[in-house]
C-alpha cells in the first residue's frame, strides 16, 4: 500500500472517523454528566452526614449538660437541709466527683462566696474567697448556670456549672459548683474526640464568644475565631452544612448543629478532597465498564463502514473500466443494498450499455461502405480472421461489373453509384444470414460464404449473374457481372491465396467473354 493511499479521504475512514469522533463525544459528555452528577452526589451525602454527625453530638452535649446540672440541682437539694455540717459537705462533692464522670472539680460555696468544701480536697483555698469568672457569675445570679469558658487560678480552661442552694424557706445559702476541663481528659473532652478520622475529617466546637472550646489541635482550644462562615450561622443558633474554606484555606464539607443549654455551636467537616477521594475509583470503574461497549461499538462501526463503503468502491472500480466487454457483468453482480448505490449501479449499466452501443456503432461505422452499406475491406478481414481463428471452411466468390467505364461515361457518374446500390441489394437477395457481403473497390465485390460447398457458391454466383442480367436498372439498363469462384481450403492453404485464386477465375471469365462465372481450377486439378 501506498502512503497516497494510506492517506487518502475515502468514504469508509469519513465514516469511521465521524463515528468515532461522535463515539468519543458521547463518552466524554457521559463521563463529564456522571463525574459531575457523582461529585455532587458525594458532596452531598459528606455534608448531610456532617451535618446528622453535628446535630447528634450537639443534643448528646446538651443532653449531658443537662444531666450535669440535674446532678448539682439534686445535691444542692440535699446539702439545703444542712449546709452548716461541713463533714456532709465534704462527702457531698467528693460523691459528685467520684460517682460519675461528669465533674473535674467540685466546689461548695456558702452566700458570701467562701468556699465550704472541696473535692479533690485543695486546702489552700478551703475558707477562701472564690473569685474566678464562673464563681463570681454563680453568686451574683443566684441561678442555675453553666458559665463560659475561662481559665482557672490553677491555669486549666474550663467551665463552670453551678446551682444554688436554698433552705427550705427559700433563703439563699450559696450554691454548688463543678468544672469540666475542655483542654485535659474530661467527659466532654471524650465525648466530642470520640471520632477522629485519618483522612482530615475533625470535629470543633464553638462557645457565643466564638472561641474554641474543642478542637482536635489541643493547642487550638481557648482560640478565639475571627471570620468563619460556619461559626457566623450556628451561633445565631442555626443547624444545617455548607461548604467553605477553613482557616487553613482547606475546602470542608461542614455539618453544625447549635447546642441550646448553652449556646454552643459544634462543628463537624471533611475534607472536600476526602469527600471526593471515592469518585476517581468510581470513574474508573465507570470507564472499564463502559470499554467493552466502546470496543463493540466501534467494531461495529468499522463493520458497517466497509459495508457502506463496498458497493460504491465496487461501482467505482467498475467506472475506471467501463469500455471493458465485462464491466457489465461484473457492475450486475455488485450488491448495491441500499438506494444511492442501486441508483448508481442502474446508472452505470445504462451507461455502460450506452458506452458499449456507441462503440459497437463505431465499429461497425468502420467496418461498412457507406455507398452500398456492404462491409469495407476492413469488414472483410475481420470476418475472415474470425473464421480462419475458428477454422471455418469459406467460399468466395470475387464480382466485377462488365464494362462499368461505359456505364459511367453514358449515364454519369451517379447513375453509376445507382448501379452499385442496386447490384448490394441484389446481392443480399441471394446470401444467407450468416455471409459477409463486400465492396473492396469501385464497382468489385467478394461475397464470403462460409461452410459453403464450393458447388454451393458456384449456384449462388450463377443466379446472381442470372438475375442482375435480367434486371434493368434504371435509367442504365441492363447490365451484366462476371464472377469467379474459390475455397478455403480447396484453392489454398492460407486466405490470401483462395483471394488471389477467386481474382484469378474472375480475371478467367473476362477474358473468355464476360457475363459468365469461372471457378478457379483446384490445386489437384
Ligand atoms: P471491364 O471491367 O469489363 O473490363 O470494364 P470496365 O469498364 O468495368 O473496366 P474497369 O473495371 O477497369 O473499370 C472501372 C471503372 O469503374 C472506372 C470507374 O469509372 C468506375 N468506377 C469505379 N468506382 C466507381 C464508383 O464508385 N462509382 C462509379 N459511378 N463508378 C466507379
Ligand atoms: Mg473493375
Ligand atoms: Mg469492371
Amino acid at each position: 500500500m501506498s502512503s497516497a493511499s494510506l492517506f487518502r479521504v475515502d468514504l469508509r475512514r469519513l465514516i469511521l472517523l465521524l463515528a468515532t469522533f461522535s463515539a468519543i463525544v458521547t463518552l466524554v459528555n457521559g463521563f463529564y454528566a456522571s463525574h459531575a452528577v457523582q461529585r455532587q452526589q458525594l458532596i452531598d451525602s459528606a455534608l448531610e452526614s456532617n451535618r446528622a454527625y453535628a446535630q447528634k453530638l450537639a443534643d448528646s452535649v446538651d443532653d449531658f449538660l443537662r444531666a450535669a446540672q440535674q446532678q448539682l440541682a439534686y445535691s444542692a437539694g440535699v446539702v439545703g437541709q444542712r449546709f452548716d455540717q461541713g463533714g456532709m459537705l465534704l462527702a457531698e462533692v467528693d460523691r459528685l466527683r467520684l460517682q460519675t464522670d461528669t465533674f473535674n472539680s467540685v466546689v461548695m460555696v456558702d452566700a458570701q462566696g467562701r468556699v465550704r468544701a472541696t473535692s479533690p480536697e485543695a486546702l489552700q483555698i478551703q475558707g477562701r474567697r472564690l473569685d474566678t469568672p464562673g464563681a463570681v457569675e454563680a453568686l451574683r445570679e443566684k441561678r442555675a448556670l453553666v458559665s463560659e469558658p475561662y481559665v482557672s487560678v490553677a491555669g486549666n480552661l474550663l467551665v463552670f456549672i453551678s446551682h444554688p442552694v436554698t433552705d427550705r424557706a427559700g433563703r439563699y445559702l450559696g450554691y454548688v459548683g463543678g468544672t469540666i476541663y475542655l483542654k485535659q481528659k474530661s467527659i466532654l473532652h471524650n465525648l466530642l474526640g470520640a471520632h477522629y478520622h485519618s483522612d482530615g475529617s475533625y470535629l470543633y466546637a464553638v462557645d457565643q464568644s466564638r472561641r474554641l472550646i474543642y478542637h482536635p489541635d489541643i493547642h487550638r482550644v481557648g482560640v478565639q475565631i475571627d471570620k468563619n462562615l460556619v461559626i457566623d450561622a450556628v451561633l445565631q443558633g442555626k443547624s444545617g452544612a455548607m461548604q467553605l474554606k477553613n482557616s487553613q484555606d482547606i475546602d470542608m464539607l461542614a455539618g453544625y448543629a447549635y447546642v441550646p443549654s448553652t449556646a454552643w455551636g459544634i462543628v463537624a467537616q471533611r475534607p472536600t478532597h476526602a469527600a471526593l477521594a471515592a469518585l476517581d475509583d468510581l470513574m474508573q470503574s465507570v470507564f472499564y465498564k463502559s470499554l467493552p461497549l466502546v470496543v463493540v461499538l466501534l467494531g461495529l462501526v468499522g463493520w458497517l463502514s466497509r459495508l457502506i463503503a463496498r458497493p460504491l468502491w465496487q461501482l467505482a472500480d467498475g467506472a475506471r473500466y467501463m469500455d471493458k466487454s465485462t464491466t457489465a457483468e461484473s457492475i450486475l453482480k455488485i450488491r448495491s443494498w441500499y438506494f444511492e448505490t442501486s441508483e448508481l449501479k442502474r446508472a452505470m449499466l445504462v451507461g455502460v450499455n450506452l458506452l458499449h452501443q456507441k462503440i459497437g456503432k463505431l465499429h461497425q461505422d468502420v467496418q461498412t461502405d457507406p455507398l452500398t452499406g456492404l462491409s469495407n475491406r476492413r469488414g472483410m478481414e475481420l470476418a475472415l480472421s474470425v473464421w480462419q481463428a475458428a477454422q471455418t471452411p469459406v467460399a468466395v466468390v470475387a464480382m466485377d461489373i462488365d464494362h462499368f467505364k461505359r456505364v459511367n461515361d453514358g449515364h454519369g457518374h451517379s447513375a453509376g453509384d445507382q448501379v452499385l446500390k442496386r447490384l448490394a441489394q441484389l446481392m443480399r437477395d441471394n446470401s444467407r444470414g450468416g455471409d459477409v457481403l463486400c465492396r473492396v473497390g469501385g464497382e468489385e465485390f467478394l461475397m464470403l460464404l462460409p461452410e459453403a460447398r464450393l458447388e454451393v457458391a458456384e449456384q449462388v454466383a450463377q443466379r446472381l449473374r442470372a438475375q442482375v442480367q435480367n434486371t434493368a436498372m434504371a435509367p442504365v439498363g441492363h447490365i451484366t457481372v462476371s464472377l469467379g469462384v474459390a475455397h478455403w481450403p480447396q484453392h489454398g492453404s492460407d486466405m490470401a491465396a483462395v483471394l488471389k485464386a477467386a481474382d484469378a477465375a474472375l480475371y478467367e471469365a473476362k477474358h473468355t467473354g464476360r457475363n459468365r462465372v469461372v471457378v478457379a481450377p483446384r490445386a489437384t486439378d
